[in-house]
This record gives C-alpha cells, sequence and structure tokens, in this order.
C-alpha cells in the first residue's frame, strides 16, 4: 500500500523514531501530525545515553550477521540528518577482558587503537538525546508537523504510522511480541566532562559538560518507570568500578523503558492492520537508528525501494509469535 503524494500522515509516538519519521516525511511533501499524551521527552528517548555506538553494541551486545554493517550505515545517515551536534571522541574499553575486545576488535576490521585506558575505537559517536529532541521538534514545526497531544486509538483517517515504543498495546496484533526492557540510567553531578566514552561490562560512562552520564540497567519485561534504590545501588556499584570516586558523586536517576523484539532487531514496515505502518522495537538503538528507520518508513510511504535491509527489519518475520489465540 502508497499514498498518493499529499495524503495525511499520521505518527503516533514522539520519540526519536516518530520525530524523525515525521521530519523525513514532511521534506518529501507529505502532511503529518504527530500524536502522543506524554510531555516532550518524557519517554525512553528522552532519558537515553545517546551514544551511536555500532562497534560497542555489535561487541557487547551482538544481535546478529552483519549487524556492524547495518549501525555503521545508521550511524553514518546522523550528520546530514538534523544537524545535531555529535560527539566524536570515540569509545574505550576499561574492563578485565580488554585482550579479548582487542581480538574482537582485530576480528571486526574497524579501526582502533591502544590507549592508557584500553582499546580505543573512533567509530563510536554520540549525541546529547535531551537537545536532539529540542531540535528535532524546532524541525518538525519548522516542516509543517502538527502536533497533538493525545493518545492514537487507531481511529485516525489515512495512513498511521505506530512509533510507540514499548507502549500502544492493541493498536497492531505484531506489537504483542514486543517485550520492555527497564532501564536506570544516572545523571552525576559531576564526573568527565569531556573525552572518549568509557565502556565496561554492564556498565558505561559518558562524559558530559551537564553532568556525566552512568548508565544503564537492562530489566527484560519490566514496565514502570519507578527508581529501583537496588538497581541504583548496583548501577553506582559497576560506575565505582570502571571510574573510581565516581560512587560518591551526586546523581539522578532517570528511568525509561525500552521495547525489544525476539531477535533483537527492530520492526519496520507494514502491519497486518490496514493503513499501518510499524518503526518500533528498537531496543538499545532507537537514537542510532532513528534515521535509517525514518528512510525505510518513508519509501515504504512512498512506494519506493525500502532498502537492503528491508526484509530485516519486517515485522512479519514474527508472524507466527503476533498470531493471537
Ligand atoms: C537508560 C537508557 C539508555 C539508552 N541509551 C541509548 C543510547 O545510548 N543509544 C541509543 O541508540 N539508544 C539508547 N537507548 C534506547 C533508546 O532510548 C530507545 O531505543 C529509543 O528511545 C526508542 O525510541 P522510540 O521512539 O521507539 O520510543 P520512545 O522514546 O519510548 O517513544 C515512544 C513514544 O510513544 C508514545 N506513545 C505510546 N503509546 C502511544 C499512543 N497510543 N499514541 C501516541 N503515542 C503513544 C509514548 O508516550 C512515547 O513518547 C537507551 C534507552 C534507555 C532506557
Amino acid at each position: 500500500m502508497t499514498t498518493g503524494n499529499g495524503a495525511g500522515v499520521t505518527v503516533a509516538g514522539a520519540g526519536a523514531l516518530g520525530l524523525c519519521i515525521a521530519l523525513q516525511l514532511a521534506r518529501a511533501g507529505r502532511r503529518v501530525t504527530v500524536c502522543d499524551p506524554a510531555p516532550v521527552g518524557d519517554n525512553a528517548s528522552g532519558v537515553a545515553a545517546g551514544m551511536l555506538a555500532p562497534v560497542f553494541e555489535t561487541l557487547l551486545d551482538p544481535q546478529g550477521d552483519d549487524e556492524l554493517t547495518f549501525l555503521r550505515m545508521a550511524r553514518d545517515l546522523w550528520p546530514a540528518f538534523a544537524a545535531t551536534p555529535i560527539d566524536r571522541f570515540g569509545a574505550v574499553y576499561r574492563g578485565e577482558r580488554a585482550d579479548a575486545v582487542r581480538a574482537q576488535l582485530d576480528a571486526l576490521g574497524v579501526d582502533w587503537r591502544d590507549t592508557a585506558d584500553g582499546p580505543l575505537t573512533p567509530e563510536d559517536w554520540r549525541l546529547d538525546a535531551g537537545a536532539t529532541m529540542t531540535r528535532l521538534y524546532v524541525l518538525n514545526e519548522q516542516a509543517g508537523v502538527r502536533f497533538e497531544t493525545r493518545a492514537a486509538t487507531g481511529d485516525d483517517a489515512g495512513l498511521t504510522v505506530l512509533a510507540t515504543g514499548a507502549g500502544g498495546a492493541g493498536l497492531a496484533p505484531e506489537l504483542a511480541c514486543l517485550t520492555p526492557i527497564k532501564g536506570h540510567i544516572l545523571r552525576l553531578a559531576g564526573g568527565p566532562s569531556e573525552g572518549p566514552v568509557l565502556r565496561g561490562d554492564g556498565v558505561y560512562l559518558c562524559p558530559d559538560p551537564a553532568g556525566a552520564l552512568l548508565g544503564a540497567t537492562m530489566e527484560t519485561g519490566v514496565d514502570d518507570r519507578r527508581v529501583d534504590p537496588g538497581q541504583v545501588d548496583g548501577l553506582r556499584a559497576r560506575g565505582e568500578r570502571l571510574y573510581p570516586g565516581l560512587g560518591a558523586l551526586r546523581a539522578r536517576a532517570d528511568v525509561g523503558v525500552r521495547a525489544g523484539t525476539p531477535d533483537g532487531l527492530p520492526m519496520v514496515g507494514w502491519s497486518a492492520r490496514p493503513g499501518t505502518l510499524l518503526a518500533v522495537g528498537a531496543r538499545r538503538n532507537g537514537w542510532l537508528l532513528a534515521p535509517l528507520v525514518a528512510r525505510t518508513i518513508a519509501a515504504y510511504v512512498a512506494g519506493d525501494d525500502p532498502g537492503p535491509y528491508a526484509a530485516r527489519l519486517d515485522p512479519r518475520r514474527f508472524d507466527n509469535e503476533s498470531e493471537t489465540p
């Protein structure tokens, strides 16, 4: 299904995916409305660390063949997409497995070098998630996108894109195969303000002038946004091992809920529900993937070739898992 040029599209969800999709569609000349009941940035996208990290995500959280090429392709779309500032200090591994990580970096064939901290790759970048949300809002408004503070109920006329993160239950059958993954992240009052992201096992530290970010927990199957002191203590302890002295700093804990699919890749493409496209399940890499997802959705809307990864992201790959009894 495609729509004629100028036909209206409703994007449900104003996270990283929804905002990038809306912008891409508006730039292609579509009339776009974004609806979301939540305040700006009150979602997983708003609390995220903003790492655009094809190398360390492939290395520390592998999700299948050819992942590095796919994630690199997504990262490379960012500079031209929203002109948001991007840190390119790279990322360095600090931990007990440094020799194994060096061997993995060699096997992946990525650019890396040794430093006093451990192996560093300049290939992983980072953006400021909060500032980029604001930037995307402004760009959308300039492109003529309308914003409505309401939940999508499935009654909107025309085409709807569901970019509802871990929400949206009942709006399409495929959403039933998403798993929520709660994540805590700490905004420290201090810590390093600039430099490469430090990656450890089960922990990372992003230097930031507004206070370094220490992330993040992965609590699979948990779908609430309450701060859990036990998870915060565990994260602090891992942070202290990664960067001694952090444990003593004051910190604000934020919580977001990611959405994951059974194979760790997002669902991007047509739903079984007529007139509905899906852009959900970006798990740990929603910021990294957002422009690529936006481009893929815009191609579907226009009836163009959705690109080399469309089949791997097609929601129909889970048809048996999303069938309702
Ligand atoms: C602690 C933490 C750290 C992270 N760090 C990184 C990182 O460094 N790099 C990276 O790439 N990714 C990171 N992620 C993952 C990333 O944040 C997510 O993959 C991404 O935010 C998903 O974006 P989204 O737009 O799909 O969902 P969300 O940001 O969750 O947005 C979904 C929106 O849909 C709205 N919604 C729900 N139901 C409806 C409805 N019925 N109608 C309308 N709107 C609805 C919600 O209110 C919400 O605003 C992190 C996540 C967490 C939790």
